[in-house]
């Protein structure tokens, strides 16, 4: 599994078109939107997080440069969602930095933030997605 923090702007001549239903149903890809916006002059801008395989995401984003949609990586940190958590300790086997590692003797798993370069390996190693990818800052709109 892949998957990105992306930053669609729609051209107000697309903005109306349902690009994004594509990549479900020709890519096989999904995705969770974390916002969205029109703006005054009816671009539309999205901000989602896209995730499948790795070739499929490729393309599929091939498809929306296609389409006249400019596509961008949006600046991303790496949280856990504590309450998913079940401190399996998989991602320790991954984190090339130590960020993800095992405290004893209470042998519970820990994030240094600080410690994280953002490779995403946990991600995909993670069973519970616990580990999830973000974008930074909230300034997409500006
Ligand atoms: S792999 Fe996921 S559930 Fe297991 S310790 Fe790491 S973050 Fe927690
Ligand atoms: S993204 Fe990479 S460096 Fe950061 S915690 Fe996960 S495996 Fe470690």
């Amino acid at each position: 599994m892949y998957s990105k923090i992306l930053i669609l702007r729609f051209p107000r001549e697309v903005a109306h078109k349902p690009i994004v239903c594509h990549l479900v149903k020709d890519y096989d890809l999904m995705f969770n939107i974390l916002n969205a916006q029109v703006l005054p002059r009816k671009e539309g801008i999205l901000v989602l997080e896209l995730y499948g395989e790795k070739k499929n995401f490729k393309s599929g984003v091939s498809f929306l440069k296609d389409q006249g949609v400019k596509v961008t990586n949006a600046d991303q940190e790496v949280k856990r969602l504590e309450e998913r958590c079940t401190h399996c300790g998989a991602c320790t086997a991954v984190c090339p930095t130590g960020a993800l590692h095992i405290r004893r003797p209470e042998m519970r798993v820990e994030f240094e933030e600080q410690k994280c370069s953002v490779c995403e390996l946990c991600i995909t190693a993670c069973p519970t997605r616990a580990m999830r990818i973000r974008p930074t800052n909230k300034m997409f709109f500006e």
